[in-house]
């Protein structure tokens, strides 16, 4: 029996998609490969509904989160970050790492951010030059109003840079990169693209293309300018992750046939499947407010008494399922699913069907099991 990996990263891949890691190496400066980059290229423009420029790159989600920042900033910039949880904290982590001055708003773990807190952090002080933004904390199972918040930002500050890091969300709930006029915005492979680990992707509008070419962090690696002019040859300025480059040129014509709008619902529907599950077991929500709950994550509260680990212990042995746990202080407090990318209403049902046997045996009556 397989296992049902139901952790918001990485995620369940099809075995299309998986076989086409198993072929053969290629010159990744031949004209095979700049085929396929320039398909995944062009695929990734239309599934983030932008003009704009976008690059591939080698790397962890968190590579992308360390690129935007040394493209477009140098030490001593302000930069306002806004965070949700472990994510957003991270983001304005690596900011500071490069000599980057951030003040943080930072909201309750299970809220969204709101966005009149953060135009009036703008308001107070007009000397910042970028604003941090996470669109789906992974880590608490809640969606930003990302549309809000860009809006609320650019009426302050119509030329501030906006930098998203939609890791857990691109691809899979609605982000259109041009209509909310958001200047760099990356996700990685592992997470709603159906693809393993390896490459992060990245969207540069214009505005952070003239910021680039002021910024004075040191950049080597993730230095937007090369990937831009090597992808002109179609090719990559370092050796790529030629597998998993394969692996996305699939995923990408399967979701591109199943098509974006088909794709985002699918994702709502399953994350609303969900959550009515987790309520009619009689467990709780993180996320606060229902709205603002993740289509691509729930993180469930951990019921008083209960052992969260020993809980995902038993799942993971003796149901195959495999759950994440909280992350930073929440460690222990919640355990999160995953329904993001390559998975389906059956995957969820075993996952809940599996809970209801285990939840008792770690001192908790699920409300459908007692009733
Ligand atoms: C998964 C994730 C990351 C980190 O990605 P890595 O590939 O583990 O570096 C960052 N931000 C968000 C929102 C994520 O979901």
């Amino acid at each position: 029996m397989s296992v049902n990996l139901r952790i918001p990263g990485p995620t369940p891949c099809p075995d299309d998609v998986l076989q086409a890691m198993s072929r053969q190496m290629i010159n990744h400066r031949g004209p095979e490969f700049a085929e396929i980059i320039g398909r995944i290229t062009a695929s990734l423009k239309r599934m983030f509904e932008t003009t704009n420029d976008v690059l591939t790159l080698t790397s962890a989600g968190t590579g992308a989160i360390e690129a935007a920042v040394v493209n477009t900033l140098s030490p001593g910039d302000r930069a306002l970050g806004v965070s949700i949880g472990v994510f957003g904290d991270r983001f304005a982590d690596i900011a500071r790492t490069y000599g980057v001055d951030v003040e943080v708003v930072a909201f309750e773990q299970g809220t969204a951010a709101d966005p009149t807190r953060v135009a009036e952090a703008l308001r107070k002080d007009g000397s910042y030059k970028a604003v941090l933004l996470t669109h789906n904390e992974t880590s608490t199972g809640v969606t930003n109003d990302l549309e809000a918040l860009a809006k609320a930002i650019r009426a302050e500050r119509p030329d501030i840079l906006i930098l998203v890091d939609a890791i857990s969300s691109l691809g899979s709930i609605p982000l259109p990169i041009d209509a909310w006029d958001l200047d760099v915005v990356f996700t990685g492979s592992q997470k709603g693209w159906m693809v393993p680990p390896g490459m992060a992707m990245v969207s540069v509008s214009e505005r952070a293309w003239k910021a680039a070419d002021q910024a004075r962090i040191p950049r080597y690696y993730f230095d937007y300018k090369k990937a831009k002019s090597y992808l002109e040859k179609g090719q990559t300025p370092w050796t790529p992750a030629v597998s998993v480059y394969f692996a996305m040129d699939v995923a990408l014509k399967k979701l591109e046939a199943e098509g974006l709008a088909n794709i985002h619902a699918r994702h709502a529907k399953l994350g609303q499947y969900t959550r009515d599950n987790v309520k009619a077991l009689g467990l709780k929500l993180l996320a606060v407010d229902e709205r603002y709950a993740s289509n691509t994550v729930t993180a469930v509260v951990v019921p008083e008494g209960v052992d969260g680990a020993a809980l995902n212990k038993i799942m993971r042995t003796e149901y195959n399922t495999v759950l994440a746990g909280g992350q930073g202080a929440l460690t222990g407090k919640i355990f999160r699913i995953g329904h993001l990318g390559f998975v389906t209403e059956d995957d969820l049902r075993a996952c809940f069907d599996a809970l209801k046997q285990a939840l008792p045996r770690v001192g908790f009556a699920p409300a459908v099991v007692a009733r």
